[in-house]
């Protein structure tokens, strides 16, 4: 049968699109070579991640914050297993919700792995060992991405992990050494410190959080230090020495210097994700790449083939979940003859910690660089009585806005709860809001959101609560 649309990998973009593809009228199937549907995001990214910094902060609150609540419980025990299996069962429910919405759009899924052979024709070998020629008029490449490895460092996923065996360690390693001061470094770090574990943090840069607004990352960090986070800036790992039964990481300076040799049970990489195509016939099917091993695609996702469309992790722009889905919807409609279109200006992104941190639009950084002239605003969560009710005044909130216009250009957020937060400041900037408009937006009170009311005032020096 020849369909309107094969999209190969099931993660975020490729079941999105294929979602929009047959709502739009499309004979659609995907091809997926894993076992379940739902890619990294679904199998061993987001929600995995986010089920474990879930009840671990649960954990933690109840050691640490319930007693001066006057909630008085005994010491909370681990129970690891059980919590995996918490982690296990949020997963197997998501991916139950993606299978559901292929039957529902009446979507074909084929198990196997896809190999482009030419436009409208992809070649797919089948668990069992057939192939299966699929005929199409259209192709979307959904392959997302792998982890990024480090020259010289084997990765096991026992005792040298990637995000992947970070998120299933059979036991809290004593000490852990993250290398990557990044989102996924940091978060499974939280994970695995609220647990009990000794984390040490080596990063190449002088600072974490690299492309989040640094004033905020600087904040962040005096945080986790204050949680007990260890951090090793401007220094890099160059081997680890496996022959004991405990791990030796050489670490030294990022200019060069003395070396030094930090013990570790658990050393996780997270230095970043590369591209996915391992497989794919795209060189002999002609598609390009760029020097960083994306698929190239013009502003309508379409390849250097015609008919060939390509989205998400696998292309370029920052690798999150919601930019690969709004890619997929895009590209969808844009196969369909429609307008289909992604701004990349109001993309946000969230750190899931605690406290959260969360972004939309540029940093202070960017606006400097590009001799943009802006204002700022800010309101401290101490400032806020619903924080300060609850006892959660650590963070802020930062509004840049235009200093001609006053149309918000960025918003950054760390706090409880940052996550939830950062999307009226979306909402806002999509529409090409001010500060003012922000500032005369009547908030409910008592909430968190006030303070981004508060930070939009700040913007016009006319604070109230400051
Ligand atoms: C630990 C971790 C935490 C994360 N947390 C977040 C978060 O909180 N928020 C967020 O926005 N993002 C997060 N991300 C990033 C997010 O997972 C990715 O941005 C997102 O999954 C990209 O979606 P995608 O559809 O492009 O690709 P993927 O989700 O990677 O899916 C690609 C799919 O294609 C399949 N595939 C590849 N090649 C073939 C082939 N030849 N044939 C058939 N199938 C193929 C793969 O098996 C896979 O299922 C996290 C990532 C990790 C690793």
């Amino acid at each position: 049968m020849a369909y309107d649309l094969v999209i190969i990998g099931t993660g975020p973009g490729g079941y999105v699109c294929a979602v929009r593809a047959a709502q739009l009228g499309m004979k659609v199937a995907v091809v997926e070579k894993n076992p379940t549907l739902g890619g990294t995001c679904l199998n061993i990214g987001c929600m995995p991640s986010k089920a474990l910094l879930h009840a671990s902060e649960l954990f933690e609150q109840a050691e640490h914050s319930f007693a001066k609540m006057g909630v008085s419980v005994p010491a909370p025990k681990l129970d690891l297993p059980a919590m995996m299996n918490f982690k296990q069962q949020g997963i197997d429910g998501n991916v139950k919700g993606v299978e559901f919405l292929m039957k529902k759009n009446k979507i074909d899924v084929i198990h196997g792995r896809g190999k482009i052979l030419g436009a409208g024709k992809v070649e797919v070998a089948l668990a069992d060992g057939r192939t299966q020629l699929v005929e199409t008029k259209h192709i979307v490449i959904a392959t997302g991405s792998d982890i990024a490895r480090l020259k010289g460092i084997e990765i096991d996923e026992k005792r040298i992990v990637s995000s992947t065996g970070a998120l299933s360690l059979a036991k809290v390693p004593a000490k852990l050494i993250i290398v990557g001061a990044g989102v996924i470094g940091l978060e499974l770090g939280s994970v695995w410190h609220r647990l009990g574990a000794d984390v040490t943090v080596v990063e190449f840069l002088d600072r974490i959080l690299p492309g989040m607004d640094g004033e905020i990352a600087r904040q962040f960090q005096r945080i986790l230090e204050k949680q007990g986070f260890k951090f090793k800036l401007g220094a890099k790992l160059t081997g680890i020495d496996t022959s004991g039964p405990t791990l030796a990481a050489k670490v030294e300076p990022a200019a060069g210097g003395a070396q030094e040799t930090l013990e570790a049970d658990v050393v996780l990489v997270a230095i970043g994700r590369v591209p996915y195509t391992e497989g794919l016939g795209l060189k002999q099917a002609g598609v390009a790449l760029d020097n960083r091993g994306r698929v190239k695609i013009d502003p309508h996702f379409s390849t250097t083939v015609k008919g060939i469309y390509a989205i998400g992790d696998v292309v370029a722009g920052p690798m999150l979940a919601h930019k690969a889905e709004d890619e997929g919807v895009a590209c969808a409609e844009i196969i369909a003859g429609k307008a289909g279109h992604v701004n990349y200006d109001v993309i946000p992104g969230v750190v899931y910690t605690t406290p959260e941190v969360s972004s939309v639009g540029k940093t202070e950084e960017e606006l400097k660089e590009g001799g943009t002239a802006y204002t700022s605003g800010k309101f401290p969560f101490t400032a806020n009585g619903r924080s300060k009710v609850n006892q959660t005044t650590d963070g802020f909130v930062k509004v840049l806005a235009d200093a001609k216009t006053d149309r918000v250009l960025g918003v950054h957020i760390i706090g409880i709860e940052a996550g939830e937060m950062i999307h009226e400041a979306a909402v806002l900037m999509e529409f090409g809001g001010a500060a003012e408009d922000l500032a005369r937006t009547c908030h409910a009170h008592p909430t968190r959101s006030e303070a981004i009311k508060e930070a939009a005032l700040a913007v016009g020096k006319r604070a109230i609560h400051m």
